[in-house]
């Protein structure tokens, strides 16, 4: 998955639609002159963009939104062309979700960012009024993955805009057109220049990054979020990292099989695996594994794959050549090493076309269980109950997402503590990435990043504090020094301890000390 290996050639992106490999039409990299101009042009409509109130941004942006929903059938065609997906996926997963996911979005904002009122001990601080407003950061970059190209920019694009920022957005190499068509959306109604689109490779994400931006929001694979982290070190800008996962499905003994048979295939086959939090491995209970096996291979083997059109297909052709081959390395990897494929395994044998694949008796020895494998994959690891299982999970290099499957939710909430991860979910997975209230994040090569919720509002505004001090005399700690100030501090410290001999003296110590510093201001 490394844009190293992207579908770059001269000046232009090209790549197929995986669906009938039928080559798009290349899309032009911007020049790192354009990128540049791109992040000036949004600070200079930032400025003004800042100052407008937080209903007056959502308003516009609510009027892009509806305009989205409008235009969904053009999304459903551009993500099948550019990635495969799904027509019915592409509706759910990109159409649906443009108003909803703003709307969530602007009411943690509009909590997150209310003014707050410190309250300062009047003794050491009389007649100040303090508060913590967030301001903007200026210019986010943003440096996105192909699996999502138009939702899986809401979380960077919505908050940053709604909190009074500018953005600069690079898309994926494998979907320039699908983003740009969201960003398009936006740049319709907003101000000149506030929303910038630059495409290219990972050497256009490497120049946005050195091109005056604010902060970063990358969301992709560990690897490149590594070099992202440097490369914004090196800037001293802030970076959100977002990165990859191989989520962990934890199936109890007592799990109602039927939902979690339907369960796990949704969240293993949804967008064909190509999913940061898609289910990758299922730490079974040994009592109920062959049982729940045998369904999924059941259901695994009855779903369509495939190129076909609509309503005759339920799992896409994957989106990229470099993805289709890494799929089948991890699979031929797991049957060297004794994974039994029950169902899939191979190519459909049209587009890039893979069966959905299961594999029994997997192990940490196995890629399809150590890595991410980001296909229409899953193994099954049989465990002797849920302490297994976790210090099985908890050993691995990612830790975006876990799930529980049980009929007793206590036990699972109590499990819950136990695993290292971001997100945990009962009885369901991996639904909270939708949901803007909810911090969406991760645990070691997972990144770092927080997407979702007020949690995530760090990346795109910083603290800022505000004094007002409503005194008239000057402070009796102020310059000139003398004898008075130093009992001064002294009696402050005895009263911290509560040693309150002396402590009557305060107030007219206080009193003579202003008087003290008034009288040689005056001089
Ligand atoms: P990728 O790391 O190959 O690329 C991601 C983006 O980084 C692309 O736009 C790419 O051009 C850019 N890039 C590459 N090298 C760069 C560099 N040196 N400097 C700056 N930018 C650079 O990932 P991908 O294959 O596009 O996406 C799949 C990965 O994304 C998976 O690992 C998946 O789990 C992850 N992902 C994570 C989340 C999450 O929320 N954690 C969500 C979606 C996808």
């Amino acid at each position: 998955m490394s844009a190293e290996a992207g579908p770059m050639e001269g000046s232009v992106l090209h790549g197929v639609c995986p669906v009938d490999l039928v080559p798009w039409e290349p899309v032009p990299i911007t020049s790192d002159a354009a990128v540049s101009d791109a992040v000036a042009s949004s600070r200079l409509a930032a400025e003004e963009w800042t100052r407008r109130s937080l209903p007056d941004r959502q308003k516009i942006l609510e009027k892009a939104a509806r305009s989205l929903l409008e235009d969904r059938g053009q999304i459903v065609d551009l993500v099948r062309t550019e990635m495969g997906k799904l027509e019915v996926d592409a509706l759910f997963s990109e159409g649906l979700g443009p108003l909803e996911v703003l709307k969530g979005w602007a009411r943690v904002v509009e909590r997150a960012t209310a003014r707050e009122r410190i309250r300062l001990n009047p003794l050491s601080f009389p007649r100040k009024k303090a508060y913590i407003d967030l301001r903007p950061r200026g210019v986010v970059g943003v440096i996105a993955p192909w699996n999502f190209p138009v939702a899986g920019l809401y979380r960077s694009v919505y908050p940053a805009l709604l909190t009074g920022n500018g953005v600069v957005v690079k898309p994926s190499e494998y979907t320039p057109r699908s983003s740009a068509w969201f960003l398009e959306h936006l740049q319709a109604v907003l101000p000149q220049g506030l929303v910038g689109i630059v495409q290219g490779g990972g050497a256009t994400g490497a120049t946005l990054i050195r091109s005056g931006v604010d902060a970063v929001v990358f969301t992709g694979s560990a690897a490149t979020g590594r070099k992202v982290a440097v490369a914004a070190a090196e800037e001293g800008i802030p970076a959100s990292l977002e990165m990859g996962g191989n989520d962990a499905a934890v199936v109890l003994e007592d799990a109602d099989l039927d939902r979690t048979t339907a369960g796990l295939t949704q969240w293993a086959l949804q967008n064909s695996g190509q999913a940061c939090g898609a289910i990758e491995v299922v730490y079974a209970d040994r009592r109920i594994a062959d049982r729940l096996v045998a369904r999924l291979a059941h259901a695994f083997s009855s779903l369509r794959a495939g190129p076909g059109p609509m309503a005759e297909v339920d799992v896409s052709p994957v989106a990229h050549a470099a993805q289709l081959a890494s799929i089948e390395a991890h699979v031929e990897d797991a049957r060297a090493k004794g994974g039994e494929v029950v169902s899939g395994g191979r190519r459909t044998g049209e587009g890039l076309g893979y069966e959905p694949t299961l594999i029994d008796h997997a192990d940490e020895e196995m890629d399809v269980v150590r890595e991410e494998t980001f296909g229409p994959v899953l193994a099954v690891c049989r465990v002797d109950g849920p302490t297994e299982a976790i210090r099985r999970i908890n050993r691995g290099r990612y830790g975006l997402t876990t799930s529980f499957w049980t009929r007793d939710t206590a036990r699972a909430e109590r499990l819950a503590e136990r695993v290292s991860c971001g997100v945990v979910t009962v009885n369901n997975h991996a639904l909270t990435g939708a949901i803007p209230e909810l911090p969406w994040t991760g645990t070691k090569d997972s990144g770092f990043g927080v997407a979702g919720s007020r949690h995530a509002l760090s990346t795109f505004t910083r603290p800022r504090a505000l004094l007002i001090d409503g005194a008239s005399d000057p402070e009796p700690f102020w310059l000139p020094y003398d004898r008075s100030a130093w009992l001064l501090a002294d009696l402050l410290a005895d009263a911290q301890l509560l040693r309150l001999e002396r402590a009557w003296r305060l107030p007219i110590l206080l009193r003579e000390r202003v008087r003290r510093v008034k009288s040689f201001f005056r001089r």
